[in-house]
């Protein structure tokens, strides 16, 4: 815990005189203090994976909610508890809003702080953050995006999804990762947003599309008999001739359509989703599988749901982990199973990083579940020897 580099935030002195008594009893050294977050944010290092920021929610100028917001913005790549007084469903939702700006939140504490409670965090974050290489926060230009899309630095991981209860694999999911020369693998934070915003985002969407097809080939040859599930935008969508397309290559490469489920994330089918209907419905027609993604993100018109092809409804990560103790979350998880299952789609639980997790889901009715707990996502060669290994838990 020496490691770590700590700011404690919070208007009131006394608290935190008491909270820097209790780091440095646990041996952190590197310690700041301070009752004015707009004044110390500026000076921390985004970059560090050492380093922590101990938050009250209930701070006049800056408040907890803006702290967590900021550094969500500047791609934080630390630790982050917050702490108040206030009552523990107002702190969940705070830590909820963390996660969603894909924070490393470490915890929610009340007040007065448990010295046990937060010892056992920043212990976690200090085993974490020595596994962790340094991973620094960066992001690419549009014109080193668009070298790279012709280079090959887009490189599909997989992340494994399993069946509930035959505990089989059964198929897995492409996520998109970019090999930098000199960075090492970035995740899509680093670049899915400058894709966006330079008109890259198809040829993207479609290159990992390729790419999976061409991992499936690969696999199958070994052995492997999985469906791939890749991410698409609206943008491919919006062209009318993507089905076609989609079949010629599918094809050629030699995967039959069946194995191919694409992801759609819900609030892009709550938006403009009637546009690509006819694409949709063509796609459905060839026997390509459609899914919803991220569900309970957003507020679908359960109208318009009912209507589209979709064969599997994927709920988002951030219900899943911990579902069992959250009664909130335990509540969308299993209206969102009973919805889908009416419907008569599949039900995939993301986010299952414990036993607990996929137990939870399980009861809930979800057919797969994907998440750490079974595997992290892994680069396609690496896949028939994990299978291999695989030992139903
Ligand atoms: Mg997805």
């Amino acid at each position: 815990m020496e490691k770590l580099s700590v700011l404690v935030l919070d208007d009131d002195d006394f608290i935190l005189d008491v909270v820097h008594v209790m780091l440095k009893s646990f041996g952190v050294t590197d310690i700041t203090c301070d009752t004015s977050a707009a004044m110390a944010l500026p000076t921390l290092d985004m970059d560090n994976p050492r380093s922590v920021v101990l938050c009250d929610l209930n701070m006049p100028e800056m408040d907890g909610v803006e702290v967590v917001r900021y550094l969500g913005q500047q791609g934080f790549c630390g630790g982050v508890i917050v702490f108040s007084g206030e009552d523990s469903r107002l702190l969940q939702t705070v830590a909820e809003i963390g996660r969603a700006h894909h924070l490393r939140l470490l915890g929610a504490l009340g007040k007065p702080i448990d010295r046990q409670a937060l010892s056992r965090m920043l212990q976690n974050m200090a085993k974490d953050a020595s596994a962790l290489h340094h991973r620094p926060h960066v992001t690419l230009s549009a014109a080193e995006l668009r070298d790279g899309l012709e280079n090959d630095a887009l490189t599909p991981y997989f992340q494994p999804q399993v069946d509930t209860l035959s505990r089989r694999v059964i198929g897995v999911e492409a996520l998109a990762r970019w090999r930098h020369p000199a960075k090492g693998i970035l995740s899509p934070a680093a670049f899915i947003s400058v894709a966006e915003q330079n008109a890259l985002i198809a040829p993207l969407t479609e290159r990992m599309i390729t790419l999976s097809l061409r991992q499936w080939q690969l696999w199958n040859a070994a052995g492997l008999d999985l469906t791939i599930s890749v991410n698409l935008s609206m943008h491919s969508l919006t062209r009318l001739d993507f089905p076609e397309r989609l079949v010629a290559e599918a094809q050629s490469i030699g995967v039959p359509l069946d194995r191919l489920v694409l992801e759609i994330t819900e609030s892009q089918v709550s938006q403009d989703i009637l546009v690509s209907s006819d694409v949709l419905a063509r796609l459905c027609l060839k026997r390509v599988r459609l899914s919803i993604d991220d569900f309970g993100t957003a507020y679908s018109n359960m109208e318009k749901l009912q209507m589209l092809p979709f064969s599997e409804l994927k709920i988002d990560q951030a219900f899943i982990h911990g579902a069992a103790k959250k009664p909130a979350s335990y509540a969308i998880v299993k209206s969102s199973a009973d919805l889908g299952r009416d419907l008569g789609m599949k039900i995939v639980a993301e986010g299952v990083e414990t036993q607990e997790d996929w137990d939870c889901a399980g009861e809930l009715g979800c057919d797969l579940i994907q998440g750490y707990f079974i595997a992290r996502p892994m680069p396609g060669d690496q896949m028939p020897g994990w299978v291999r290994s695989w030992k139903w838990r």
